[in-house]
């Protein structure tokens, strides 16, 4: 288990690129990472879909045409375990692959050659939609971000706008180390000026209301380094 970076740690700005095509592939790149995105690339389905189930991308651009396992089967198979947003590409722009792909559960498609601004748009659209459905479970304690709602045995937490940031946070980078700086950036914002303790107190504060009238605890310190929320 690593310390999450910044960039480790923000999965709702890393794109997944599964394309073929080496030259479309690294345009697309150099077009996201300019935007700011982080980006990895596979240049086939099989590769595409261990790399989508290893980590958590924010969305993964899907080409159809794909040599060995093609992108409605990598489709099919990450939906039976994720709900990555998946924005499929294809040259083809029949309808009927079109509703082929919805219907293996992608969420939108652009058909290549495609404007890049409607692309980065629709990127932008889909990380949305997925930040706002992204079920958030760990153990008995899930966290519903569209609604502000964090739920643990069935019961409602009572958090304040901050623990509930945090709990948030803490659950989306699920059994990964977060460093005390990583955290303050992430949900007090960059331009935090105060104490660098905020973490710990609201740590205390979650734990209270989190971990304490429960069995089970969720939230562990790690000594000199920060934070990890644990699936037992
Ligand atoms: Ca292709």
């Amino acid at each position: 288990m690593g310390v999450a970076g910044v960039d480790g740690s923000s999965i709702a700005s890393s794109v997944l690129v599964v394309e073929d095509e080496r030259r479309i592939a690294r345009l697309i790149e150099l077009e996201l990472v300019h935007e700011g995105f982080h980006v990895e690339l596979a240049f086939d389905g099989a590769t595409g879909l261990r790399l989508a189930l290893e980590k958590n991308f924010g969305v993964i651009l899907l080409d159809l045409m794909l040599p060995g396992m093609s992108g409605l089967e990598v489709c099919r198979t990450l939906r039976k375990q994720k709900r990555t947003p998946i924005i499929i590409l294809t040259a083809r722009d029949s309808t009927g692959d079109k509703v082929e792909g919805l219907d293996a559960g992608a969420d939108d498609y652009v058909t290549k050659p495609f404007v890049t601004d409607e692309l980065l748009a629709r990127i932008r659209a889909a990380l949305r939609r997925g930040m706002a459905r992204e079920e958030l479970v760990a153990f008995d304690l899930q966290v519903f971000p569209e609604e502000r709602r964090a739920v643990r045995a069935g019961q409602n937490l009572e958090l304040t706008t901050r623990e509930f940031d945090l709990l948030h946070f803490l659950l989306r980078n699920v059994d990964k180390v977060l460093s005390r700086d990583v955290i303050l950036r992430r949900v007090w914002g960059y331009d935090f000026e105060g104490e660098t303790n905020v973490v710990d107190v609201y740590i205390r504060y979650l734990r209270m209301k989190v971990d304490e009238p429960f069995s089970t605890p969720l939230i562990h310190t790690i000594r000199g380094v920060g934070y990890v929320l644990r699936r037992p």
